[in-house]
């Protein structure tokens, strides 16, 4: 079973995502649990929990449906002390929203070294962090997205995903999502049977896909090998729909949410069902 949904907004409150992404005919959501552009957010009220909890009930979403996503300006590997120190402050409240609103995942961006620390610093600085955030809270796992590689962003080659899962002490609470523009854009092709089986092998060895926790179904603007990261509808962009039919057929994928970034938020429910009917029956 394939859960496809998209990120849908929290206007009004983290309870109206559930009935949003009702409304586009999804099987799985990703959303904000507060505002992405503030560094603080009020807590989240006992009522918000409530209504979020009950509406996610009746819709048919569990846990495993719903892939929250951390705040854009948190950097877990910031060379800068204070930026590190208002980021892992960030990353633990988002955590701890997802653990009161009975959640399973929290999405993230690794970090950037912005040029001022190497690679294994900043890559051994995140699962630092990771570790910090694990130990201050119950149940939710980590979960790292792959980057287009875009200026400093890590977490690019699978080899930087298995760096910081390697700095993390409780693997159980560790997981990875697969961007597939961030995959494309990073290098890794996925556009023939052959370009994805040897892009997904080699996410096995490197990373393994027992850590796959979910996926960011985007086409991409820019070419292979770019290291832009310029999201694109479904089958309009650079990939093509070909990648989505493989991996709406890879049971490696089943169970897990599937979600949409794509440009046009009026397609998403077109875009739903193109998925589906990609299915082989
Ligand atoms: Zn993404
Ligand atoms: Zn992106």
């Amino acid at each position: 079973m394939k859960y496809i949904g998209a990120h849908v907004s929290i206007a009004g409150g983290v309870e109206n995502a559930p009935e949003n992404a009702r409304a586009i005919g999804a099987t799985a959501f990703a959303l904000f649990t507060k505002n992405q552009r503030q560094w603080k957010a009020k807590p989240l009220e006992e009522k918000q929990i409530a209504l979020f909890k009950e509406r996610c009930a009746a819709y048919g979403y569990t846990p495993e449906q719903i892939l929250p996503h951390d705040s854009y300006l948190i950097n877990l590997g910031a060379p800068e002390e204070e930026s590190l120190e208002k980021s892992r402050a960030a990353f633990e409240d988002e955590m701890a929203r997802c653990e009161q609103l009975g959640l399973k995942y929290l999405n993230f961006h690794p970090g950037s070294h912005k040029k001022m620390i190497s690679q294994e610093a900043c890559l051994a600085r995140i699962a630092e962090s990771v570790n910090r955030a694990l130990e201050k809270t119950s149940g939710v796992i980590a979960v790292i997205e792959n980057t287009a590689g875009q200026g400093s962003n890590l977490g690019w080659r699978f080899e930087h995903l298995a760096a910081i899962i390697d700095g993390v002490e409780d693997k159980s609470r560790i997981g990875v999502c697969l961007d597939t523009c961030h995959t494309f854009s990073a290098g890794y092709d996925i556009r023939t049977p052959e370009a994805y089986e040897k892009t997904m092998s080699e996410f096995e060895q490197v990373v393994g896909f027992k850590y796959l926790c979910g996926m960011h179904l985007n086409d991409a603007k820019p070419e292979l090998g770019s290291r832009v990261d310029r999201h694109e509808s479904i089958g309009k962009g650079q990939i093509g729909l070909e990648a989505f039919r493989l991996i709406m057929n890879d049971p490696r994928m089943d169970g897990i949410p599937l979600v949409l970034e794509t440009i046009d938020e009026s397609l998403w429910a077109e875009e739903i069902k193109l998925l589906y009917s990609l299915v082989d029956s």
